[in-house]
């Protein structure tokens, strides 16, 4: 499966703030075995929300967006898409109720925008956040989907591990793989001897990708077999291993 990475806000575009959601998002979607077609970050900009979808919904099966999802002016990721898509915002009864639960009992004073939490595209399915009061969405547009979760990096976090990734995996499951892990260390030769001794091993075939990466003073040598087969997968890794070692 392709996946675009989509982060909003303007605080990303003047550097304000690092995109550590970015880094977290490809981490786990690499651990699933996805590919990470494109990460990109955009303003809160209608037009300019708009452009970026497009282009990365062009060459991916899903997009993930964090950020302005919040009760303020300046978060308008959700009205953003909606109308990019020319989609009317509905109202999630379910969600306003727990919103205001929430106002109540922290005793926070309610103003009407906060209202806009609550509201979605239509044909929106809603995901559930633990931790704040924005909950985020899975929007289904051309046959591709669009997923929505706040910036805050904890909630972001929480939604990307409780949310967004058992919902894709529900709409993709022949995407479903085993990721086998190894790592081999090195201790005495340098990035390029140990790269040199390898490079005619064809990794390709076996499905098995390899890593360098130098831990002063040893260098590690990570081996990642991903099969849609469990034992296929640990055989592979098991003969690259054996290649590996031979040299
Ligand atoms: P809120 O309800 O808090 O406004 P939100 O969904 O609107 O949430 P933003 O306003 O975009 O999210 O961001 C809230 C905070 O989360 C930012 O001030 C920033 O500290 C952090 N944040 C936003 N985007 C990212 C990101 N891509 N990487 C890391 N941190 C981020
Ligand atoms: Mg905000």
């Amino acid at each position: 499966m392709k996946i675009g990475i989509l982060t909003i806000g303007n605080e990303l575009m003047n550097g304000r703030i690092a995109d550590t959601n970015a880094s977290f998002i490809a981490r786990e979607a690499n651990q699933q075995g996805w590919s990470v077609e494109a990460i990109m970050s955009v303003g809160d900009d209608f037009a300019a929300i708009k452009n970026r979808l497009d282009y990365l919904l062009a060459m991916t099966d899903a997009v993930i967006c964090s950020g302005g999802l919040g009760p303020t002016a300046d978060d308008i990721t959700t009205e953003a898409i909606a109308q990019a898509f020319g989609l009317p915002l509905y109202t999630d009864e379910n969600v306003l109720n727990f919103i205001k639960e929430i106002f109540t009992k922290f005793n926070f004073r309610w103003m009407e925008n906060n209202a806009k939490q609550a509201m979605f595209p239509e044909g929106a399915e809603v995901i559930p956040n633990a931790r704040g009061t924005a909950p985020g969405f899975c929007l289904p547009v051309k046959e591709k989907f669009i997923f929505v979760i706040p910036g805050v990096p904890a909630e972001a976090k929480l939604m990307i591990t409780n949310g967004v990734i058992p919902l894709l995996r529900k709409h993709f499951p022949q995407d479903e793989l085993y990721i086998i892990k190894q790592t081999i260390r090195t201790f005495g030769l340098s990035e390029a001897a140990v790269d040199n001794r390898v490079k005619d091993i064809d990794f390709n075939s076996l499905g098995v990708s390899i890593g360098f990466y130098p831990v002063f003073p040893e260098n590690h040598i990570v081996l990642i077999a991903q099969n849609q087969n469990r034992e296929d997968a640990q055989k592979n890794l098991q003969k690259a291993l054996d290649d590996v070692s031979s040299r």
